[in-house]
């Protein structure tokens, strides 16, 4: 099975029906990159360059440390593109002990919030994701947006840290894209001023779910009710990619839902072109998209979605599998 697997890292992944997925893949660091060029990613959907900073005490990376980090990772995948998110500390990725402390990490300064109230910190990664685009091509995607300032105020560090690049003669791609990762519903609710403001988006279903279904998503005894396939999520789901879509910008999803096998040929059916995954996943994945024939997926994705009831859901999920 692996070995047949194997045989279709050179293989695009293409529906029955011709249609191109692009399947990207997670990764932590740098090395990693290595292990989704083997598998043939058609790049890097999402660089979590939270651990680049974390199990260090405190200690930051320092410009030059992170430019090299992500220019490894620029130059690994050798052409393709390689989309950087910016440091989601806390919650379930603390920086240090304190954080632990606060009241509730979830709904506390993490990620985006954390750096618009750290501009040092924030515009010394930014630095050095830039510097890092002038060796291939780059995205940038921002974790935890909800609110339009906090869109406006990133844009205005992006074009700061380009502005200081630019002082000192430092090449970087002037043209950089900047997305916005999707994942509290107040982002889904308001997807009018992301498409206008931003140039991609991402979902971020774990954390999506987490704050859709209130279920900490690190929390055990919780477990049972994050439901993925909750007809809250894929109603955020369907809206995402249909406001995407009309707004001609790309979207994919990048949070655990897009390497679940289960799901493919759902998410395919709803309309998304475009998975990141864990390396590992992918192959698996990819000979599942060349299995599937996206008109026979119509009218059961239609019936799917039009459904609140979880049995009816998951009866159309199953029924997807046999076609
Ligand atoms: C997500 O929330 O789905 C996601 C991809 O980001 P993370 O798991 O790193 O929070
Ligand atoms: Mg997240």
């Amino acid at each position: 099975f692996r070995k047949k697997l194997a045989k279709l890292k050179k293989t695009s992944a293409v529906t029955k029906d011709g249609t191109p997925i692009s399947l990207l893949a997670n990764i932590e660091l740098p090395e990693h990159a290595v292990a989704a060029n083997e598998v043939g990613a058609a790049g890097v959907g999402l660089f979590r360059s939270e651990f680049l900073f974390m199990g260090r005490n405190g200690v930051l990376p320092t410009e030059e440390e992170q430019f090299e980090a992500y220019k490894t990772s620029v130059a690994a995948m050798k052409g393709r593109p390689v989309t950087i998110r910016t440091l989601d500390v806390g919650a379930d990725k603390p920086l240090d002990e304190a954080d632990n402390q606060t009241l509730n990490p979830a709904l506390g300064l993490r990620a985006i919030r954390y750096c618009l109230a750290e501009p040092q910190l924030f515009l010394t990664q930014l630095r050095a994701i830039l510097r890092a685009s002038a060796f291939g091509p780059v995205q940038i995607l921002i974790p935890m947006l909800s609110h339009g300032f906090e869109i406006d105020q990133t844009l205005g560090m992006i074009e700061q840290a380009k502005h200081q690049l630019a002082l000192q003669n430092i090449a970087f791609d002037a043209n950089i894209k900047i997305g916005a990762m999707i994942e509290i519903p107040a982002a889904v609710l308001s997807l009018p001023m992301f498409v206008k403001k931003l140039d991609f988006l991402s979902i971020g279903t774990n954390d999506l779910i987490q704050y859709t279904l209130a279920i900490d998503r690190a929390d055990y005894a919780v477990a049972h009710l994050y439901d993925d396939v909750h007809p809250a999520i894929l109603q955020l789901l369907d809206m995402t990619v249909k406001a995407a879509n009309k707004a001609d910008i790309p979207v994919s999803i990048c949070g655990g839902m897009a390497g679940d096998i289960r799901l493919t040929r759902l998410l395919l059916g709803m309309g998304f072109r475009a998975l990141s995954m864990p390396p590992a996943q992918l192959l698996e994945i990819k000979q599942e998209v060349m299995n599937i024939d996206l008109m026979e997926l119509n009218a059961p994705i239609k019936k799917i979605l039009r459904s609140y009831d979880s049995e009816v859901i998951e009866e159309g999920i199953r029924h997807l599998k046999t076609l």
